[in-house]
């Protein structure tokens, strides 16, 4: 099939979407993707990116979806869009969409079928970085623990969503930027860590990072409460953290227009260094259009746009600054009434409460402390989304080795403390069942059965859910009341340790 009219600018989709998909590991080919589309494709328009930009369009621009329905080639014409919006149909026809009027061919018109690919690439990559593994055997039971956790503690939709990179650097005191709704309660800025006097300590860092945690390290990242274009030097960081650890760390900018030619020069400079997708957080109608006036579709092709600015559809996580606020409550009901135009239900019903991503190091080189922390539905005892296990502090990049090294002996170990009593999480209600077990909360429900051993296990959930028995004390009583060995008993245990339904962050003291 071909696309487009312009004789010059005939290209398959099939071929455009080939060449998208090998340049994910070929970093020049990305950089040409970006800069000279023309060169690869023959052609400047890259149909994928304007899709991309038209979805976006939709999301975060109010005037776009009115336009739309009023009069649909005018409305994408002004937008600077190379695309027939019929062609796009399935995207945007909320009466189609609801009456069930979409054709077969309209859901599988060469656009949609682009944007789609192109999603589910990117998807395929994060998925990688879930996967990853530590070549440190305790960091990475811990951390597949808290993944296990999250996944049926935070909303599936958010959940699902959380990468759980393994540390991230703040460079800075606090954020310059200061938005209303940030999910990590983000302190006023007090200025940037200087490179020139930190270079020592922050190399040594990295490279205990690299030598404690394994190639898992190339997915550390540079923000958090910190906004990356804070610091003057953010590239310098960026290209020592994928000299010693082996990856060029993502970037998430919420002042992409403050000196967009700095914001150009790193999007080059991560696809050229092997960064697949970085985000820019728009805040305001005005910055989006002028981020897409500046910008060209193909240019944004791996970057995503996070449409925080008024009139966008993006739900914003109930963490942090919004927590609690009238603006978080205002901004969902008006999510709420435009979304119903068009969204699925499952999209419709998401209620993000973290924006976490970490299940690993929070290391802050300004105030020289570390955090081990990991994703968690805000609340009272998180009000920013994250457990924070335990916060230390150090002088040099020895002492940070150190501290690294303390941290996942203290945190992290590989089987149930013999001697802590077991609890489920709180967040989980307990039901005996014949056969064995049901945990469940607003998002799920664990049944933990064993219909060879239906009193056993039933046995086991009622000692745990008592919260009053270390794994010592349980594994006595199985061996008393059903002859189990304690390798098997401790083996149960443990296996439920590892789904990360056990409470790990705050200790029970130990009745025995
Ligand atoms: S959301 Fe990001 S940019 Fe905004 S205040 Fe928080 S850390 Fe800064």
């Amino acid at each position: 099939m071909e696309i487009d009219t312009g004789a010059r600018e005939i290209v398959s989709a099939h071929r455009e979407l080939q060449a998208i998909e090998a340049s994910l590991n070929d970093h020049e080919l990305r950089l040409r993707l970006i800069t000279d589309p023309k060169s690869v494709l023959g052609t400047d328009r890259v149909l994928t990116a304007e899709v991309k930009r038209f979805a976006e369009l939709l999301i975060g621009n109010a005037s776009f979806r009115k336009g739309l329905q009023e009069n649909a080639r005018a409305t994408v014409e002004a937008f600077g869009l190379r695309v027939d919006p019929f062609e796009l149909r399935a995207l945007w026809d909320g009466k189609a969409l609801r009456e069930g009027s979409l054709t077969p061919q309209d859901l599988q018109r060469e656009g949609i079928l682009c944007l789609n690919a192109f999603n589910e690439l990117k998807r395929a990559f994060f998925s990688r970085m879930l996967s990853a593994v530590s070549s440190n055997p305790a960091f990475d039971a811990w951390r597949h623990r808290q993944i296990a956790r999250c996944r049926t503690e935070v909303d599936p939709v958010n959940a699902s969503a959380i990468v759980h990179a393994p540390a991230t650097f703040e460079l800075a005191s606090g954020c310059s930027v200061g938005c209303w709704f940030c999910g990590v309660s983000a302190e006023k800025y007090r200025g940037a860590v200087s490179y020139e006097a930190i270079r020592d300590d922050w190399l040594a860092t990295l490279a205990a990072l690299r030598d404690e945690l394994g190639p898992i390290a190339s997915k550390a990242f540079l923000y958090w409460g910190t906004e990356p274009f804070d610091n003057p030097d953010y590239e310098k960081y960026c290209l020592d953290l994928k000299a010693v650890c082996g990856g060029f760390p993502q970037t998430t900018t919420a002042i992409p227009m403050r000196d967009a030619d700095r914001t150009w020069e790193l999007i080059k400079l991560s696809a050229r260094e092997g960064c697949l997708v970085n985000r820019f957080s728009i805040l305001t109608p005005r910055v989006q259009s002028e981020t897409m006036a500046r910008f060209t579709p193909a240019q944004l092709l791996f970057v995503e746009l996070v449409l925080h600015n008024r009139g966008s559809l993006m739900v914003k996580a109930e963490a942090g600054r919004a927590r609690n606020s009238r603006r978080l409550q205002e901004d969902r009901d008006f999510v709420t009434v435009e979304l119903g135009e068009y969204a699925s239900p499952a999209l419709q019903a998401a209620r993000p409460s973290t924006i976490a991503c970490v299940s690993g190091f929070l290391i802050n080189l300004a105030h020289k402390e570390i955090r081990l922390i990991s994703p968690c539905p805000a609340s009272d005892e998180h009000p920013d989304g994250y457990v924070v296990f335990e916060r230390t502090s150090f002088g040099d990049g020895r002492e940070a080795a150190a501290r690294l090294r303390e941290l996942i002996a203290r945190h992290m170990p590989m089987r149930l403390d013999a001697t802590t009593a077991l609890a489920f999480r709180g967040d989980l209600s307990f039901a005996s069942e014949p056969d064995g077990f049901v945990l469940s909360n607003a998002f799920d429900t664990i049944a933990i059965r064993n219909k060879a051993h239906p009193a056993l296990m039933q046995r086991v959930g009622g000692l745990i859910h008592e919260g009053r028995w270390n794994a010592e004390a349980i594994s006595v009583a199985l061996r008393g009341e059903f002859g189990v060995a304690d390798a098997q008993a401790r083996g149960l245990l443990d296996l439920l340790f590892d789904k990360g339904v056990l409470r790990e962050r705050t200790a029970v003291p130990a009745p025995i």
